[in-house]
């Protein structure tokens, strides 16, 4: 059957018609110019254009999501002559750059090659052309070569306001000027720690779904606490020759994809995802299943690592990177004060004096190096070499880089949020990534880029900050939560132990003294509950049965501890502490893992060309992230997202 080719185009557009009772030979193109179809004859509500996405250089072409879709479907033969009943015909005006890209040994492929007609099945376009919004005039940008996803570690959103007047032009001030800035984004979960925040940020999950629930946690089986990247299979790899025999780790805990892991299959491994942190927990729970690669700093030689998950060796530029000791340059630094940092007046916070017959570095030169700003720019040097080497944003698809700078975590714990110390850190971190960003520009150019910023949690104060400006009861006392809970059930039931382990969140029952003394275990942990729930420094606490039969109470602490909450990993009886009754081993630490503002709320920034700058204070989650990038990206949103794409923020 013939019919008309309902393909048309405009200036500035490519349409998508439709032949009535089309065959394969019809989709293969056919003679005389293509007659622009009504609406009626598409059997469409309106004209279904999409603008902007196929025209231009071959660049952009061959960044276009539909031209990705176009060949994702090729390569899945949707082409098959029988798909081809109700036919879409596409015609890029700039014939030559889409027929150049297409696979030339493809089934079918060389016909459609000459004519540079594909055919999908119209729902399948319909699907992929709808709109964000109703009503939205929302078009999908072109992809960018390269997503960078910059993590601070415990950095609070009131960062961002408190010292954007000491920020440098072309760092954060480059981000806040220029993209989406999100002023009200909080974790809607309890056990805000540095495992489960950098899970969430990348899977668009919270705990009870990607299963890192805390950065460790006791596992009953094995009857000890596991660490949240832990894999004793694996071992260290730190140089190009053979693993360390240190163990290694991998994300083996980590339940479900990540935005890498969609990107990576969409592209059939040919985007290339990497992960870079200081931390081990930071980089492999962003990397997620399967990225190109994962790096951390190991501390204990002051290299960069990873390990046999992810390869039998490092590549030559890592090493290299090793070889040339990068922490040697900061042997006889001391950390001081910049001018410019509010309330330090230049002081020296810390210093390391070798010993007599000691080489720098060492290994207590190391560790103090550890807990200085310095580390960011070791950091972010090695990043800079990992996007040089690996070539990211040089390829014909998106690549991403996730990036999280652990060092302000570290000091932050020791000093506090209001200390001169984390002042002094974070302006340092602005002018690194200033710097970073410069050459970001130089290696990939800064429009092909994409750079989302957040952080995995904020912080509390001090307890000694808190106790001092009477905000609350200062320092959390656990012990006393697990004595109270022991003391209420051998009351109840008889001489324990009643309790097998208690983490930062949890407690779990001794299941043996349950057996031996014939107790349920839902009545067990009503009166441990309750007994916890009485102490000062808890809010509330909620039993396993609780969770399991949906009889949490309807209140905000239930709701954030049922998204922390995983079926398998987590204990029998969960407490959540009052407000500024901070989990501090010290009166001087500061720390985090509540569900409180202070610890919640985090920056989320957007930028680049697929985003339109400006403050918004819209309410949103540290889950949207991924779930937008996802969206522009026209992926399969990651496994157990349950973000929603920030579109007020899309172009
Ligand atoms: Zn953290």
């Amino acid at each position: 059957m013939g019919g008309n080719r309902g393909t048309f185009e405009s200036e500035r557009s490519v349409c998508l018609g439709w032949v009535p009772g089309g065959s394969s030979s019809t989709c293969q193109g056919g003679g005389g110019p293509p007659k622009k179809p009504s609406s009626r004859e598409l059997g469409l509500e309106s004209d279904l254009c999409i603008p902007h996405l196929i025209f231009g250089d071959k660049h952009r072409l061959a960044n276009a999501p539909l031209y990705s879709s176009l060949l994702a479907a090729y390569h899945h033969s949707l082409l098959d002559s029988s798909a081809c009943k109700r036919i879409v015909i596409l015609q890029a005006r700039h014939n030559g750059h889409l027929s150049d890209r297409l696979p030339r040994s493809a089934k079918g492929g060389t016909q459609l090659l000459r004519r540079t007609v594909l055919c999908l099945p119209l729902a399948a376009i319909l699907a992929w052309s709808a709109p964000l919004r109703p009503g939205a005039s929302f078009v999908f940008p072109s992809r960018p070569k390269l997503v960078v996803i910059l993590v601070i570690d415990q950095f609070r959103y009131d960062y961002l306001m408190r010292f954007r007047p000491y920020f440098v032009p072309g760092g954060v001030n480059r981000l806040l000027e220029g993209g989406a800035v999100f002023t009200d984004c909080r974790y809607d979960y309890v056990t805000t720690m540095t495992g489960p925040g950098h899970a969430t940020l990348l899977t668009g999950a919270y705990p009870g779904a990607h299963g890192i629930i805390e950065n460790n946690w006791y596992d009953r089986d094995q009857q000890r606490e596991v660490y949240c990247v832990e894999d004793l299979s694996t071992r260290l790899v730190e140089n190009r020759q053979k693993a360390s025999p240190s163990p290694g780790y991998s994300p083996r805990n980590l339940i479900g994809s990540t935005l890498g892991d969609e990107l990576r299959m969409a592209t059939d491994f040919r985007s290339k995802m990497i992960s870079i942190a200081l931390k081990d927990r930071a980089a492999v729970l962003m990397g997620g299943h399967t990225p190109s690669a994962a790096y951390w700093y190991d501390v204990g030689t002051g290299h960069y690592a990873t390990s046999t998950f992810y390869m039998p060796a490092l590549p030559a530029w890592a090493d290299d990177f090793n070889r040339q000791t990068p922490t040697k340059t900061y042997c006889g630094q001391k950390w001081q004060a910049l001018a410019e940092t509010p309330g330090a007046d230049g002081m020296v916070f810390s210093h390391f004096e070798a010993s007599p017959g000691e080489t720098c570095p060492d290994p207590k030169f190391l560790a103090w190096l550890e807990v200085t700003p310095f580390m960011n720019e070791i950091e972010l040097s090695f990043a800079t070499d990992a996007i040089r080497n690996e070539h990211l944003g040089q390829g014909p698809e998106t690549d991403l880089l996730a990036i999280s700078l652990s060092v302000n975590d570290y000091i932050g714990h020791w000093f506090g949020p209001y200390s001169p110390e984390v002042a002094d850190v974070t302006l340092r971190t602005d002018r690194d990534l200033a710097k970073f960003f410069g050459d970001l520009d130089k290696l990939v150019g800064l429009d092909n880029v994409w750079i989302a910023l957040s952080a995995d949690h904020g912080v509390a104060p001090s307890p000694s900050y808190v106790q001092q400006h009477k905000l609350g009861l200062g320092i959390a006392q656990p012990a006393s939560a697990r004595s109270a809970a022991e003391r209420s059930l051998t009351q109840a039931f008889g001489p324990g132990p009643w309790i097998e382990d208690q983490d930062e969140a949890y407690l779990y029952l001794n299941q043996a003294t349950l057996k031996k003394r014939n107790v349920a275990e839902a009545k067990a942990e009503e009166v441990a509950a309750k007994a916890v729930a009485s102490q000062p420094d808890v809010a509330a606490a909620f039993t396993r049965t609780q969770f399991l039969t949906g009889s949490l109470p309807n209140s905000t602490p239930a709701r954030k501890a049922a998204n922390s909450f995983n079926f398998k990993r987590s204990g029998d009886v969960f407490l959540v502490l009052e407000p500024f009754a901070v989990p501090s081993p010290t009166l001087t630490g500061a720390s985090h893992g509540t569900p409180w503002s202070y610890d919640a709320q985090v920056p989320l920034v957007l930028w680049g060309g697929a985003f339109k700058a400006g403050f918004y204070p819209t309410p949103c989650q540290p889950t949207d992230l991924v779930a937008t990038l996802a969206t522009l990206l026209g992926l399969t949103q990651p496994s157990g997202s349950i973000g929603t794409p920030l579109s007020v923020a899309l172009k």
